[in-house]
């Protein structure tokens, strides 16, 4: 593997005009590139190459991305592979991931391998008990075959039989040279407190637990159902091992792994057997999270593969809404997500076991409900009055907002407004109003914000008690066309840092308080319902809203809309983000460099900016509508209305007047 430190190295020194360069003549367009665009059938240059911010863009084909999407779209080679161009030709030695061990790692490295060894021929031994042996078949193999698994299937997933008695297992693991602090450590064998060793999984059936990469980790062990106490747990599982990390472990996935990749999805069920009878039915993309909630280790193992998960629940409805948890992380990390009801009283293994191949697959395919619908009918199950349906489409809404992509976020919005016969609208202003909650909510580690530097740098900024006025200079156009572009622009290029803000305290006081500019615009706009005019900006900003959540740096929310899947979004904003505006810019750079932020005028200018723009923006919205008023006035209403609108009148010129004061006196720090 390449090591992050050269990826890292690789990505600051490829330059994205000498990259594109090599492959297409570009010519200078200002501080960009044009040139022919190689992904679509071009007669004008419209691929433009922005070095700044080191990505190609075709504004006819969308196609766009950084140096080594551009590598991989054009040369069709794999990440690593563009990754090794790009090091070969800024001459930067790959560093792969295997330095030199330190004698501590050395150990554990041994001990891993010891273990490994361990479990292989553990895994051996219960394959040849079970196949090899009288009663290992009569026992063993019997009861796999009464459970209706074929003896290909047992083959394929290696199951295997402990037989009875104390320690056969440990007593040929010993005569074959194997430690028994191994034995110990892998829980395949105990020691009792008279120091007597017996094997853990005697008498019992076994699943072994393969990694990734179909090393044998661990075992499940079944207890034979005939003659045995209840007392007894069922299953019996490794224990945890340096091997054996349960919550990095998906049960089936080695096996499952080519077929998730060619269905693009995985189908998640309970344990050992619901996957073997599900595999067996001709469903191999597979995979158990072995009675646990699903941990981030096994959702990483899953958006390796595919993006797309289908979790399936047993009939009974008792423990689903405690599942449901799994859901918000299966989101969180960006998945797709269906469910799967199976009827009453069914698990996949049974399911999978009294059907024909062909309707489990049917069942499964008529039955893939998206998370939504599924989840709404749980919470909705018993009462149905409006009160309990508020909280449920409340808590419907909380889940959407864990939806990473803003496209498939508004079809849930769209979908939930059906369900509940409510309007969109009003959905969508409860979500964003929980994404911003969120936003804004103080989170270790400030990921909010856009980098270290930053941080460090807002920290140490010194907040005057009382911020001196000043005046601004009048912009050239201020028509509220010009002033909703400018506010589009100002979020968007310097949303994610940070102004000093005056804030009314609950004592009816004020003070100044660090708060992202993105922040600041949306309370204000919040606090008055004020939307855009134009009906493209009104997009971008509930679309920005939702991106910047999960936008930690600049880069990602470029990232973002340079990739945006509404074409209009993109044809708003590419242009923004690649024009440069030298006189902001001047400053970002000097925060990043230089930490004397007294010293910083710039960050005056662009507070004062950021606040004149909310206020004029106001100012002119006003404006807006007061010219309805007035048309208004110039109808034959009836005496009272005309009062009423004369009323409404001065109150907007007071309005008005308020605001547009505020536009002459700015503050700043
Ligand atoms: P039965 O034959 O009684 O149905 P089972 O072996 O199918 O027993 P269930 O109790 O139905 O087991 O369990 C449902 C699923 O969860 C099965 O796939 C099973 O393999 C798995 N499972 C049950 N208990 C555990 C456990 N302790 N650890 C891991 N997986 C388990
Ligand atoms: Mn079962």
């Amino acid at each position: 593997m390449i090591s992050r430190k050269t990826i890292d190295e690789i990505m600051l020194a490829a330059k994205i005009e000498e990259v594109v360069g090599d492959f297409i003549p570009l010519k200078r367009a200002g501080k960009d590139w044009v040139g022919l665009c190689p992904f679509h059938d071009d007669k004008d240059p419209s691929l433009h190459v922005s070095p700044r911010l080191g990505i190609y863009k075709c504004f006819v084909c969308d196609s766009a991305g950084n140096s080594v999407k551009f590598l991989m779209e054009h040369e069709k080679i794999s990440y690593p592979d563009a990754l090794r161009y790009l090091a070969n030709k800024y001459h930067i030695e790959i560093e792969e991931d295997k330095r030199e061990l330190t004698p501590e790692e050395q150990a554990a490295q041994t001990e891993r391998e010891a273990l490994l060894g361990v479990n292989s021929f553990a895994e051996k031994f219960f394959i040849e008990q079970m196949n090899e042996t009288e009663t290992g078949r009569a026992i063993g193999l019997s009861y796999f075959k009464e459970r209706g698994f074929q003896e290909s299937t047992i083959k394929k997933f290696r199951l295997g039989y402990c037989p009875e008695g104390w320690d056969t297992f440990t007593k040929a693991a010993l005569a074959n040279g194997y430690k028994l602090e191994y034995l110990l450590t892998t829980g395949l064998t105990k020691q009792s407190e008279n120091g007597k060793t017996y094997d853990f999984y005697r008498g019992r059936v076994i699943f072994p637990i393969h990694n990734a990469s179909g090393k044998t980790v661990g075992f499940g062990g079944r207890i034979l159902a005939k003659g045995k106490s209840d007392k007894v747990a069922k299953y019996f599982n490794s224990p945890e091992n340096p091997i054996y990390h349960k919550s990095d472990i998906l049960y089936g996935f080695f096996f499952a792994r080519k077929s998730i990749r060619t269905k693009d999805n995985v189908y998640l069920v309970e344990g050992y057997t619901d996957v073997i009878s599900m595999v067996e039915s001709g469903v191999e993309n597979v995979v158990a999270s072995s009675g646990t909630a699903l941990t981030d280790g096994q959702i990483r193992l899953i958006s390796s593969q595919t993006k797309n998960i289908t979790v399936l629940y047993d009939g009974d409805a008792a423990g689903i809404k405690a599942s449901l948890r799994g859901i918000n992380l299966l989101l969180e990390a960006g998945l797709n997500v269906k469910t799967v009801l199976l009827p009453d009283g069914e698990d996949p293994d049974s399911f999978a076991k009294s059907h024909r191949d062909s309707e489990l697959i049917e069942y499964l395919e008529n039955n893939a409900t998206d998370f939504i619908r599924f989840k709404t009918h749980i919470l909705l199950q018993g009462a149905n009055d409006p009160i309990k349906k508020a909280a449920v489409i409340d808590e419907i809404i909380d889940t959407i907002a864990l939806v990473k992509d803003e496209v498939t976020q508004t079809f849930y919005v769209r979908e939930c407004a059906e369900i509940f016969q409510v309007g969109e609208d009003l959905l969508l202003t409860k979500l964003r109003k929980v994404v911003w909650k969120k936003l804004n909510a103080p989170k270790s580690g400030q990921r909010n914000f856009p980098n270290t530097a930053q941080t460090v740098q807002t920290q140490e900024l010194p907040y005057p008690e009382k911020p001196a006025p000043v005046r601004h200079p009048k912009p050239e156009a201020d028509t509220i066309e010009s002033i909703e572009f400018n506010v589009v622009k100002l979020i968007l290029k310097y949303g994610l840092y940070e102004i000093t803000v005056e804030v009314t305290n609950k004592d009816g006081g004020s003070s100044y308080q660090p708060m992202r500019i993105d922040q600041h615009i949306f309370n204000e706009f919040a606090s008055e319902e004020i939307r855009f005019h134009n009906p493209l900006y009104q997009t971008f900003y509930e679309e920005y809203a939702r991106i910047a959540e999960h936008s930690a740096t600049q880069e990602e929310l470029i990232h973002s809309f340079v990739n945006h899947p509404d074409k209009l979004i993109q044809n708003l904003t590419i242009p923004i983000l690649m024009d440069e505006n030298p006189e902001y810019s001047k400053i970002w750079k000097k925060r990043y460099d230089v930490f004397t932020p007294s010293t910083d005028n710039n960050i005056e200018k662009l507070n004062a900016e950021v606040e004149y723009l909310i206020n004029l923006f106001k100012v002119r919205l006003i404006e807006e509508s007061k010219k309805i008023l007035i048309k208004e006035l110039a109808e034959d209403h009836p005496e009272k209305i005309q009062r009423d609108i004369m009323k409404r009148l001065t109150e907007m010129d007071q309005m008005r007047m308020y605001y547009a004061n505020l536009t002459r006196t700015v503050i700043t720090k």
